[in-house]
């Protein structure tokens, strides 16, 4: 690890492109001590006030109580899927599809209603049931990927939680600046489908 001193003397080397980088990209995974040496190189240059805040919603540490309330926000929501008013539930699931020597696995994560998830669940299910077979590295990794889907369905809840949470602390900054609103969360939500996005 570096000396505080070290990283303080690197800090005012760096140029201010660097700086901003690592306040847009970095200031989640920073040492505590690190962040008062970036702050105080932003303001030195005048680099905007707007960093430091998007640094401090980067750092948010929620309370029980405050994760508690994102997560019935994102729950919430409105199904990007279907646009209707159902909870919605995290959802993570693999598709298999393998011919001759190769196999293409796909990972799907999700945050819609529990209508919704379950349907691409199953469509995936027999999408993999049918077309993940056909290779020799997919007929022995069948078996495992099959009880990966039974125990998801097993741990549906526990799994669902863990996707929502973090949901939430992937989009803590932007979700931090526009003051939690339930428009900000919708915005991410869709996002986070689209990337995701699976029929
Ligand atoms: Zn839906």
């Amino acid at each position: 690890m570096f000396e505080i001193s070290e990283i303080k003397r690197n800090y005012e080397r760096f140029d201010n492109h660097r700086i901003k980088g690592i306040a847009r990209n970095d200031a989640r995974g920073l040492r505590d001590e690190v962040v008062p040496i970036l702050i105080n190189e932003i303001k030195k240059r005048n680099l905007g006030n707007h960093l430091i805040e998007w640094i401090n919603a980067e750092r948010r540490k929620l309370s029980k109580y405050e994760l508690e309330e994102l997560k019935q926000k994102v729950k919430g929501s409105i199904c990007e899927n279907c646009k209707q008013g159902r909870e919605l539930k995290g959802f993570s699931f693999r598709t298999m599809t393998a011919i001759l020597i190769n196999e293409f696995v796909t990972d799907y994560r999700l945050i819609i209603c529990e209508k919704c998830g379950k349907k691409k669940r199953r469509k995936s299910a027999i999408w993999t049931t049918i077309f993940g077979w056909w290779s020799v590295i997919g007929f022995i990794s069948m078996p495992f990927v099959l009880i990966g889907k039974i125990k998801a369905s097993m741990q549906e809840d526990k799994q669902s939680e863990q996707i929502i949470e973090s949901f939430i602390e992937a989009n803590i900054g932007t979700i931090t600046i526009e003051k939690d609103s339930k428009e900000v969360i919708q915005k991410l939500l869709k996002e986070f489908n689209q990337i995701e996005d699976y029929s």
